[in-house]
């Protein structure tokens, strides 16, 4: 069977299961033969009102937590062309420079309300409009016909991550990326049509992917959960059994928002859990949260997955399979079917020993096709394996490093860059250093994290005031002016400032001296 394209899955089950549940927000809840009639619609809109035939170029969607933004992705997507999913949240100015960079057909706002956004001046039409019309049924042959001349190397969608210039980058995948990555877990895990996904992840986070094509391969379920809930871990896990959702797969930050709050001791939910897999990824899952949910539910499946958006989602995966004591480091495991994981050292060897750390390198069908208008990244990022100079054997060095134990598990180790996680969300702290030094005032910012705080620490070096109430205004100022380039998480949680930052003997400003100042408590000389 030639799968050209997710949407082959959708055809597939509104044919074979058309009455059976595939999508539900706390509004809303639609069948399969609902959801590709939709998606149709929506595509028949896009073609019309955007792209006149036109293939292969970025729709963006403002996103909400609901059923309209997964049928405006899927729609986009029958019109041939490939969804970016935008957080409506963030400030106007990111919104705009990535509009820019993206240089969409349009935007579609699957937002269930909200005021108009600036969308630096490319149209934008609500989703609800083009639901509302009729279709005829020559447009709707004209959208079959678009899909059925789908091949799976085409685009699907792009989800913008931070990047370290201070432009966020748009990490391309394809068809054929998510099919395999569907089918990998199919694999490994055997979800079938009893499978309902608790959706956490929202929509321009790589996680979610997850959830939406698992189901649809699998003709489960998705129950997309309020945000909210997240907020009432009491409410989260009542939610969990009302909707009988049996899989999870989630942030490690929303793991352990119930693990944290200790939130199974007290919980009684009318009906039982009925959980099958609790599925992490996205950075080192505490061992001690881990156990708590091993306590509550030990008939539970607990799956550490690892990878970055770039190879589609996940390249590796370990089934926790005995105990492991705080302090323990979690396998990240084992490659998924048809993806090769290795290590490289710095002169690009492979790396076979145990305990000797390397660059975890990907190669596959899960690879992305690059960074959207970025050759730059892209071939930074996306090289040729070394060795292999025959042919282009393109594998992705995702910049983790990672090491072998002595039966072959791969561990996660550290990263090689300033790439940060924090509260769930991937970080380039050069983002934020971009931003702060755009500020008219300041000289110079260096960031780091402080792990065990979880905090971004901010060293910088000012014009103007340095005491009392002008330095607070100072600090306003800062938070001023980040507020309109940056979303709230990529602020720094702590500034500490400095008449001169210390410079290396290279003339670059010493960042190993300010980490040192820092960890020993001392924040550095005349700090402030
Ligand atoms: P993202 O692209 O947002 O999924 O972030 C990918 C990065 O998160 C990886 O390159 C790792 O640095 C980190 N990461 C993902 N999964 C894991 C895991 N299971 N354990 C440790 N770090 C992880």
């Amino acid at each position: 069977m030639v799968v050209n394209s997710v949407l082959y899955y959708l055809w597939r089950n509104a044919k074979e299961c058309p009455e059976k549940t595939a999508l539900s927000d706390e509004q809303t809840s639609i069948t399969y033969a609902e959801y590709r009639k939709a998606a149709v619609k929506i595509a028949s809109g896009v073609i019309e009102k955007f792209s006149s035939g036109q293939i292969k170029r970025p729709v963006a969607v403002l996103i909400d937590r609901n059923v309209l933004s997964v049928l405006a992705f899927m729609g986009i997507a029958c019109s041939g062309n490939f969804y970016v999913p935008l957080d409506p949240s963030m400030p106007e100015e990111r919104r705009n420079t990535i509009l820019k960079e993206l240089s969409p057909l349009g935007v579609l706002d699957a937002r269930d309300e909200g005021k108009e956004l600036q969308t630096a001046g490319y149209p934008c039409i609500p989703v609800k409009e083009l639901l509302q019309e009729e279709i005829l049924p020559e447009k709707e042959t004209q959208v079959e016909t678009i899909c059925s001349q789908i091949i799976d190397t085409d685009p699907l969608y792009s989800i913008f991550t931070s990047g370290s210039t201070g432009v966020p980058k748009g990490v391309l995948i394809c068809h054929r990326s998510v099919v395999d990555l569907v089918r990998a877990f199919e694999d490994a895990f055997g979800f079938d049509e009893t499978s309902v996904f608790g959706n956490q992840a929202p929509f321009d986070f790589d996680v979610s992917v997850k959830d939406l094509y698992n189901a649809l391969y699998c003709r489960g379920r998705v129950e997309i959960i309020p945000k909210k809930k997240f907020v009432m871990p009491k409410l989260l896990v009542e939610y969990l059994a009302e909707k009988e959702i049996n899989t999870i797969i989630w942030a490690v930050s929303a793991v352990r928002i119930v693990s944290d709050f200790r939130t199974l001791d007290e919980v009684q939910t009318e009906k039982p859990l009925s959980l099958r897999y609790v599925m992490f990824s996205g950075e080192v899952m505490p061992v001690k949260a881990l156990n708590y949910w091993m306590e509550h539910y030990p008939e539970v499946t607990y799956v550490n997955l690892y990878g970055p958006t770039e190879i589609t989602c996940n390249c590796t995966y370990y089934v926790i399979d005995r105990k492991y004591e705080p302090g323990d480091m979690l396998p990240v495991g084992k490659a998924f079917k048809n993806t090769r994981v290795f290590l490289l050292d710095g002169q690009g060897n492979p790396i076979l020993e145990k305990d000797k750390v390397g660059e975890i390198c990907v190669e596959g069908t899960g690879l992305a096709a690059g960074y959207w208008n970025n050759p730059q990244k892209t071939a930074e990022c996306f090289v040729s394996c070394p060795g292999s100079t025959e042919y282009e054997n393109k594998i992705y060095r995702t910049g983790d490093m990672g090491y072998y134990d002595e039966e072959g598990k791969l561990y996660f180790a550290a990263r090689a860059d300033s790439q940060i996680k924090h509260m769930g969300h991937r970080i380039e702290l050069g983002e934020i250093e971009a931003a702060l030094g755009g500020i008219g005032f300041m000289r110079a910012a260096i960031c780091f994290y402080d792990q065990q705080d979880e905090k971004i620490i901010c060293y910088y070096q000012a014009e103007g005031a340095e005491d009392g109430e002008e330095l607070k205004d100072l600090r306003k100022q800062i938070t001023l002016e980040l507020q309109k380039k940056l979303p709230k998480y990529m602020w720094p949680n702590r500034y500490i400032r400095l008449a001169e930052l210390p410079m290396s003997s290279h003339g670059k400003i010493d960042r190993v001296k300010l980490r040192e100042w820092y960890r020993n408590g001392a924040t550095g000389p005349g700090s402030k």
